[in-house]
């Protein structure tokens, strides 16, 4: 869990963004704190209508840098002039990476108390809080403890909760959502996914993130839940964190490689359009030039839909904090280079879907008058002149994808 310093420059739009990576980094248990003394993270939501304001830009980049120990720069002027921050020790990303890149690697922080939320149409449900891991990069686990799960029963009457109120998406989340039952000795996650699914109603249900190691005990019965749900999202967040053996040992991490490619195969061989969402740490401290490699070969080779891409910094009071670190310069080039094969990768998929059909839920308002929406692989879909076409937040609708961008697609209702 880190704390948080955000800065936003420019238009509305660029402050919906901001609120929009709040949002994000609140749900996962991160706290703003005013000021950059306290701060692990600053980010600089940055604009660029004018020289003058580039300027400004690039010297507040420079304050912040020099300020905090992580410093991201998002916004207008980082996607269209990232080449700017060239000479600072800063990352430059797109909104939507934000909030990933601040994580650090570390799983989302559910509150002992986490009671379920309803936000628009999107109710989360913390199934459990906790992990049974002990990696040694995160500070996450001191606040959290070990797991602790409800009752299939209880969850699913929040969930129908939920379903109540309005939800047209659950999105099911944990710290782990993999070792939901771990604590009372039955591994009960896909039980539980059934369950919802049978609750009355037209909703989906997102699947949070669940580590490799704890989903690999019952990947099978969980693979076969998601091919006979309709209701849930084909999509699973696997995080692997690197592609080298030794580095996962280093981090204390509870698989290794196969465990990971056999997680996938089994969803590879059950589910025909579905999406695999990944992290990775990069410049660990332990990492070579060769352990990297192997983090590259295993992104080519697996191409997983949804890449997160994290520059490995130090938590306070970690294990991995003590560990002597890879330079910055290191760090830099190989969270370039991943986030380059990212960038293809993410491109190849969303251009792949062109000329499809899909059947796609309205989640919540995009920027002007468009829509994001979720195709049945949980895959971004934006249907833009949403008022024109009586497209409402919370609909469902089937959808001719278009056009692509890197990350996601546009579609057209049919
Ligand atoms: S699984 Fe690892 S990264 Fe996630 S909360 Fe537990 S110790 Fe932290």
């Amino acid at each position: 869990m880190a704390t948080y310093h955000i800065e936003t420059y420019g238009c509305t739009s660029n402050r919906g963004e901001s609120r929009r990576i709040e949002r994000s980094l609140r749900d996962a248990g991160h706290r703003p704190v005013e000021g950059t003394a306290e701060a692990d993270v600053a980010i600089l939501n940055t604009c660029t209508v004018v020289e003058k304001t580039e300027r400004n830009m690039l010297r507040r980049a420079e304050e912040l840098e020099s300020e905090t120990a992580d410093l991201i720069v998002t916004g207008c002027m980082a996607l269209a002039q990232g080449e700017a921050f060239a000479d600072l020790d800063v990352q430059v990303l797109h909104w939507e990476d934000v909030p990933s890149a601040v994580t650090n690697g570390e799983c989302p922080t559910t509150t002992p108390d986490a009671e379920p939320i309803l936000d628009g149409v999107v109710g989360i449900l913390p199934i459990a809080r906790g992990c049974m891991s002990n990696c040694s990069y995160c500070i996450t686990k001191f606040a959290t403890g070990r797991v602790d799960s409800p009752t299939i029963e209880a969850n699913v009457e929040k969930a129908r909760a939920l379903v109540h109120a309005g939800a047209k998406e659950i999105r099911v989340t944990g710290q782990d959502t993999g070792v939901y039952g771990w604590d009372t000795g039955e591994r009960k996650l896909p039980e539980l996914l059934d369950r919802i699914c049978d609750i009355d109603g037209e909703f989906r249900v997102r699947l949070g993130m669940a580590n490799p190691g704890g989903i690999h005990g019952i990947h099978e019965e969980l693979a076969d839940v998601f091919a006979d749900n309709r209701k849930l999202y084909d999509f699973i967040h696997a995080p692997v964190q690197s592609g080298s053996d030794e580095v996962l040992e280093a981090m204390r991490r509870q698989h290794r490689v196969g465990k990971f490619r056999e997680v996938v195969d089994t969803f590879e061989g059950r589910l025909d359009h579905w999406t695999l969402s990944t992290d990775f740490i990069v410049g660990f401290p332990t990492e070579t030039e060769a352990d990297f490699e192997r983090s590259m070969a295993l992104l080519a080779d697996v191409r997983p839909e949804k890449i997160n891409v994290t520059r490995f910094s130090k938590r306070p009071g970690t294990d991995a904090a003590e560990m002597k670190g890879l330079g910055g310069t290191i760090k830099k080039e190989r969270s370039k280079a991943m986030s380059e094969l990212k960038r293809e990768i993410c491109t190849e998929t969303h251009a792949s879907m062109v000329g499809e059909t899909h059947e796609v839920l309205a989640v919540e308002p995009g920027t002007g008058d468009s829509i994001k929406c979720r195709d049945e692989a949980y895959r971004q879909v934006i249907v833009t002149d949403a008022a024109e076409r009586g497209v409402e937040v919370g609909d469902l609708l089937e959808v001719e994808v278009t056009a692509h961008e890197a990350m996601y697609c546009f579609g057209e209702p049919i």
